[in-house]
């Protein structure tokens, strides 16, 4: 059987594309995602700005009713991460972890981005052991503790203000003196009498023991050192989008990119490969929202709808 749309991917994009897909007529559509679906704000710890959201909630809670819904109107999913996506014969192959594929018409892309590693010293030694991407998976540990986050974005800002509830005080590690987070976010910080600005400062080491982080160790704009005691390091510094599910034998793209790997799409998310849409986080100028990769799921849908239907009628 050739699967009428083939979705990778099951963050907000991904399962908007699967719910507009299915209750828009496709009969055979699959969401292959490689873990739980939701997606990268499964790990946020609140959200404030998606429409109609109003109470204090977080990304788990806001993303759990998602694909009971797409399931109602036929989605199916498929736990298995796809390693690549070719097409020949104006059919594309899913190509699966397992060595086995899937054939299908048309296929969106919604495989989102990852945390970016920073790059200094202990970094990767220490990662799960000290060293974090995840407050609402880890703040837990340092209850009562004292922690360092590192960078100056809305996920850095947002994830601090997280910590500061849970942990004694938070040490925020900044590479300038102005943040790049919503100015609504950087007021709570500075109102926030546990969290302590560390501005003009990069982190050099991080260093510990057998038993985990004891230390983080940074520096300064005029090279001057600082060490600041915590069993616990949050890194927030942006992220990589994942891309990898395109790149083909040779080492091409099977689509139009730009030069820091983002999927170059026109706005109904088409890519230059025809029945090929991308959506949210991974295409050109996204705006890294919940709102706006669902907002793109939709799109994609409906485009991948009226492909099929010219195609096979
Ligand atoms: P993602 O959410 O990244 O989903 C991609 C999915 O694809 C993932 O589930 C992944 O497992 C899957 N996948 C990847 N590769 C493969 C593969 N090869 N095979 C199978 N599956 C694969 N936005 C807001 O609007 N408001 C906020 O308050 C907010 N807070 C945030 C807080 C944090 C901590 C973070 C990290 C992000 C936050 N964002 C927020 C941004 C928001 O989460 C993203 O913009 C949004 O999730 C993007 O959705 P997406 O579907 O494009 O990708
Ligand atoms: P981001 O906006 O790219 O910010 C990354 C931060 O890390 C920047 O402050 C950057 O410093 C710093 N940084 C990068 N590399 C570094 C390095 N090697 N060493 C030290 N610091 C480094 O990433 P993000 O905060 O994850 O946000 C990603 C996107 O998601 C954004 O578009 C954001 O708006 C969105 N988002 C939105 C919400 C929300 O709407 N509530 C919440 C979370 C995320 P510089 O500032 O000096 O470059």
């Amino acid at each position: 059987m050739i699967l009428d749309c083939a979705i990778i991917g099951g963050g907000p994009a991904g399962l908007t594309a699967g719910l507009y897909t299915t209750r828009g007529g496709l009969e055979n559509v699959t969401m292959f995602e490689k873990g739980m679906p939701g997606g990268q704000i499964m790990n946020s710890s609140e959200i404030e700005n998606y429409p109609g959201v109003t109470g204090e909630i977080t990304g788990m809670d806001l993303m759990m009713p998602w694909p009971e819904q797409c399931q109602k109107f036929g989605l199916k999913h498929e736990m298995v991460n796809i390693v690549r996506v070719t097409k020949s014969n104006d059919i594309f192959t899913i190509h699966k972890e397992d060595g086995t594929t899937v054939q299908a018409h048309s296929v969106i892309i919604g495989t989102g981005s990852s945390p970016r590693r920073v790059g200094f010293s202990g970094e990767d030694e220490f990662f799960g052991k000290g060293v974090s991407t995840c407050a609402t998976c880890d703040g837990f540990f340092y209850k009562g503790k004292e922690v360092a986050v590192i960078g100056g974005g809305d996920t850095a800002l947002e994830e601090a203000l997280y910590l500061a509830k849970i942990c004694s005080k938070v040490y925020l590690v900044h590479r300038r003196d102005t943040f790049r987070a919503a100015p609504n976010t950087v007021a709570r910080i500075k109102r926030t009498e546990n969290i302590e600005l560390v501005l003009n400062s990069s982190p050099d080491e991080v260093y510990g023991d057998a038993m985990g982080v004891t230390g983080l160790r940074v520096k300064n704009n005029d090279g001057e050192t600082r060490d600041i005691t915590v069993p616990g390091v949050f890194t927030f510094v942006g992220n990589d989008v994942n891309n990898q599910t395109l790149i083909q034998e040779d080492g091409s793209f099977l689509c139009d990119m730009n030069k820091a790997g983002e999927v170059i799409v026109d706005i109904s998310m088409r890519t230059s490969v025809d029945g090929l849409f991308a959506t949210g986080d991974m295409r050109i100028a996204a705006p890294k929202q919940v709102v706006s990769a669902a907002g793109d799921g939709a799109v994609a849908a409906l485009q991948a709808i009226s492909y099929v239907d010219e195609k096979l009628n």
